[in-house]
């Protein structure tokens, strides 16, 4: 990108407040009259009230007289940037980096004389870089630059290395960003992008609350932190530099008599920070991967408010590999899928998670539905319950229900994860597997088994899924 010559009206930074108000006031008579009326245009025209992120929406702050304009080559337009304050804590960390972050937004008036207004941020792991920077001249700004129209939806991720933009990344899966992992405009199966030699990383951040109470007089005491849950968001790592994906968020906030209660307010509804391992790397991948089969289990559970899915790591007492557990589901709505850490390829691994992912969401469907007010429709799974009901336990009609509906889609998601090596059969035996025995409908017959499993080993074989 070539880099373009700063128009600074406004060196604000440099000036303390007091000073700044005669500044202002004394140049007014400087800035043409349409600077003026756009800015007051601009103002009238944003609003955060649709935003999705309750975070930005509640605390973030513009300043409307700190800003930056550029006129276009044409100069027959303009593009604005203004500059904003954050309430909050913005910057995440854990022991090998932090990377700090901050809020512009960006206006400029289209053809039809409507105001574009978008909300960046920009995330940076050298605080000194976010001093100077401003969308047009991006200085020797390294890191992130996330687009989010006023709804909160992403719409591009760039990538900067020393001012430069290197890489780009487009959203195509609006509703699930910032939760969770969006496609790349070359469809990357790995979710990732290049450009400059360096790639988009997701990373996770667990978001934490210290909470401090406030004496009257004024003194303040640490009493506790709370979850608030885990969010997810691509960040641009340049070539060669070692970015750890797991990253902490602690904000303080201050209290007076009674401690806050529990935030129910927590928009994802899945605890994935007990996983190591083996099966939080791969977790990770599926995470990335997204899979249509991985949005319609775990994925189900970042909107529904009334369930949780915790994962974790632990011994099962039914199985040798995972399983799934729902005795706090009619009490607290959590269900808990555990996974045994054991060395097993990875295939076989994402098959342990999106086994026990159908089970969960087949849970917690079938509670939403004895609730009354699920909309969707799964007859032929009451069906099975009502059919077996006597003769077998929920979790293994659930497993006749899954011959019928999920062999495909397992295979498929565990294809996609493997970069689509090979033909959907070759990964039947892994979607297969604790299965076999609840083939009700003879799906699956012994030729085919046998053909499945020597497709099962060429790609255990030949897989670039690394997790060691
Ligand atoms: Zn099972």
């Amino acid at each position: 990108m070539k880099k373009q010559k700063l128009q600074n009206l406004l060196k604000f930074r440099i000036l303390s407040f007091g000073i700044l108000i005669l500044f202002w006031n004394c140049q007014t008579e400087d800035y043409d009259q349409n600077s003026l009326n756009d800015i007051q245009e601009i103002k009238n025209t944003f609003s955060l009230d649709n935003f999705s992120d309750n975070n930005i929406k509640d605390n973030l702050i513009v300043h409307w007289n700190s800003f930056n304009s550029q006129k276009s080559s044409d100069k027959k337009s303009t593009l604005y940037q203004f500059n904003t304050d954050f309430k909050l804590n913005t910057k995440i960390e854990n022991k090998n980096l932090k990377l700090f972050s901050t809020f512009k937004i960006l206006a400029s008036k289209n053809n039809t004389g409507a105001w574009n207004i978008s909300l960046i941020k920009l995330v940076t792991n050298n605080k000194n870089d976010l001093e100077d920077v401003f969308y047009f001249s991006t200085n020797t700004f390294s890191g992130t630059i996330s687009h989010y129209n006023l709804k909160g939806e992403p719409q591009k991720i760039e990538g900067y290395e020393n001012g430069i933009l290197v890489s780009e990344f487009f959203d195509t899966n609006k509703t699930l960003f910032s939760k969770r992992p969006l496609k790349t405009k070359n469809d990357g199966d790995n979710g990732s992008s290049n450009g400059g030699g360096g790639s988009f990383v997701l990373i996770s951040v667990r978001n934490f609350t210290d909470w401090y109470k406030v004496y009257p007089d004024g003194t303040k005491e640490y009493t506790h932190t709370a979850y608030n849950g885990t969010t997810y968001e691509y960040i641009y790592v340049p070539s060669g530099s070692n970015y750890n994906t797991n990253y902490t968020k602690n904000t303080p906030q201050y209290y007076n008599s009674t401690p806050p209660t529990y935030n129910s307010n927590v928009d994802d509804k899945i605890d994935d920070t007990q996983l190591t391992g083996k099966a939080k790397c791969i977790y990770d991948k599926l995470t990335q991967s997204n899979s249509n089969l991985f949005k319609e289990t775990i994925g189900q559970f970042i909107d529904d408010p009334k369930y949780n899915l915790t994962l974790t790591i632990g011994q099962c007492s039914t199985s040798d590999d995972a399983c799934t557990n729902t005795v706090n589901l009619a009490t607290t709505g959590e269900i808990i899928i555990k996974i045994e850490d054991n060395n097993t390829n990875p295939l076989q691994m994402a098959q342990y998670i999106l086994h026990e992912a159908i089970h969960a969401e087949l849970y917690r469907f079938v509670s939403r539905y004895e609730s009354g007010i699920d909309p969707n429709n799964r007859p032929r799974l009451f069906q099975l319950f009502k059919y077996y009901s006597e003769l077998y336990n929920i979790g293994d009609i659930q497993h006749i229900y899954m011959t019928e509906k999920y062999i495909t889609p397992i295979a498929s998601a565990l294809r996609k994860l493997d970069g689509s090596k090979y033909p959907l059969d070759y990964y039947k035996a892994f979607a297969w597997d604790g299965l076999r025995v609840w083939d009700a409908s003879n799906l699956l017959n012994v030729e085919m088994d046998s053909k499945y499993e020597d497709y099962r080993r060429i790609v255990i074989e030949n897989t670039t899924i690394s997790c060691d």
